[in-house]
């Protein structure tokens, strides 16, 4: 039963590290079940069905975005999102940034980053970060708020890789910080960690893990 899957975990993980639920592709009833167990924040990868369960469920619900953003649909989620894991372009930023102002809100956001060993997993490089965050126009962004950052490891049973992945991500994390953000910023998250590596993650130092399988079971 999914409230009692979460409540397993709330029991497992950390106070200081935040669980989303990761409910896409599961019908509305799922994520009811999940909310009446106590859940608040979930996690959807596809722009349509996000908006579709925004609009039948209750409004407490933080809705976080944890696939890949196309630009050309940053409008339709603008004014409810919570927050958005997968910013892995200037360009997707400033659209971003457009959006939010047109909703008169700021919108929170991670940087992804690619520490995987896979050609299929998207984000930016350490030096492409360093590049936007010393921009005069990323500066000039006042609708946009990054609170962190993002990855995910390589689907691999190597413990060793996907720790080394991880811890790579921690690192970046603590450099950006010291650099460019400062303590009243909230430069606070490390979004990885799924269902099959999220105890490594949390050894790691995440700060928040995004579970789907483990909560809701398999997807089809
Ligand atoms: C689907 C997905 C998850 C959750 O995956 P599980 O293995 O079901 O926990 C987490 N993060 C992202 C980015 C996803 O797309």
């Amino acid at each position: 039963m999914i409230s009692e899957k979460l409540n397993n975990l709330q029991n497992d993980i950390p106070e200081n590290v935040t669980l989303v639920a990761v409910s896409k592709t599961k019908p509305i009833e799922d994520l009811k079940d999940a909310f009446e167990a106590g859940q608040r924040a979930f996690g959807e990868n596809k722009v349509q069905e996000m908006c579709t369960k925004w609009e039948h469920l209750p409004k407490e619900i933080e809705w976080h975005f944890i696939g890949h953003l196309q630009r050309n649909k940053v409008k339709y989620l603008a004014s409810f999102v919570g927050l958005i894991h997968g910013v892995e372009s200037f360009r997707l930023l400033k659209e971003i940034n457009k959006q939010a102002k047109k909703n008169d809100r700021t919108i929170e956001v991670l940087l992804q980053f690619f520490i995987a060993n896979e050609e299929t997993k998207f984000g930016l490089s350490f030096e492409e970060a360093k590049t936007m965050l010393q921009s005069d126009e990323f500066k000039s962004l006042d609708n946009v708020c990054i609170r962190g950052v993002m990855g995910m490891a390589t689907f691999t049973d190597e413990k060793e890789q996907i720790k080394r992945e991880f811890s790579g991500l921690k690192k970046i994390h603590q450099e950006l910080s010291t650099d460019f953000f400062n303590e009243q910023t909230n430069f606070d998250v490390i979004s990885m960690g799924m269902s099959g590596d999220y105890k490594i993650a949390i050894e790691e130092g995440s700060t928040m893990i995004r579970l789907g399988s483990s909560i809701f079971g398999k997807r089809d």
